[in-house]
């Protein structure tokens, strides 16, 4: 057998596995009752939900863990949810927001929908209507997910296998490919030598020798993604791993 081939198959079955995971949705609900109701009914259609009963909790889980969807409640303590939802977008953060609220003016849906909302539901609803809307916003999220990846000037085509930061085409071997891949998909946290290990290199045992291969693609992956340019998108974060975005302040 062709050695190229075989060593794209694990490639291969890494994109199939990711196109049947498990979607994550995150709630950002005060009442208990109805983060209760509408977290056992997603789980029921096998989604993966976690609940913030505040919009700092619901903000803080944001930024360490990725989700496909937020659900996301306008009245809430302390900060509401158009707060939170503006904060978000200005940190860069692009998952599909379902507003759900109780406000139904004309006036409330605009200013959700300005904020970075990607649509709207009014309270009561029927579960049925909020699994409608879920499934769309998941399906257009899906599908740009699949043909592009971004941040910044840098852009990834998945379909081509073309990587450009601006108008500099840059050329990278498959493995380095594969890391900014990972680093994209997790943009903005931090993505340990271990997850690299473990999701890009099929290895699960740590070793010493496989971290500093780790350490030299990068490495590698960053000359080309950050030398030519002032603005650095891929960072260090001592004895933890690296990230791709901006640093935490
Ligand atoms: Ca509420």
């Amino acid at each position: 057998m062709d050695v190229r081939c075989q060593r794209r198959m694990p490639r291969i079955e890494s994109h199939l596995l990711r196109s049947v995971a498990v979607l994550r949705i995150l709630i950002v609900e005060d009442e208990a009752k109805v983060a209760k109701a509408v977290s056992e009914g997603l789980a029921a259609e096998r989604y993966e939900v976690r609940i913030a009963a505040t919009g700092e909790e619901g903000f803080f889980l944001l930024s360490q863990e990725s989700f496909d969807l937020v659900l996301l409640d306008l009245m809430l303590p302390r900060r509401d949810g158009l707060e939170i939802l503006t904060a978000l977008r200005k940190r860069g953060v692009e998952t599909p927001v379902l507003v759900l609220t109780a406000k139904d003016t004309i006036e409330e849906r605009v200013q959700g929908l300005d904020c970075g909302a990607d649509d709207y539901l009014v309270k009561p609803f029927a579960f049925a209507e909020l699994l409608a809307r879920i499934r769309a916003l998941l399906r257009r999220g899906r599908m740009d997910q699949v043909l592009k990846l971004e941040h910044e000037d840098l852009v990834m085509d998945l379909v081509a296998r073309t990587v450009a930061r601006g108008a500099l085409a840059l050329d990278l071997t498959a493995k380095e490919f594969e890391i900014l891949e990972y680093l994209l998909r997790r943009q903005r946290t931090v993505v340990s030598r271990e997850m690299l290990a473990r999701d890009v290199w099929q290895v699960t045992a740590r070793a010493t020798p496989l971290d500093n291969v780790i350490d030299v693609t990068i490495a590698r992956v960053r000359r080309k993604v950050d030398d030519p340019f002032p603005t650095k998108l891929i960072h260090t974060i001592r004895g933890v791993g690296f990230l791709l975005g901006p640093l935490p302040r």
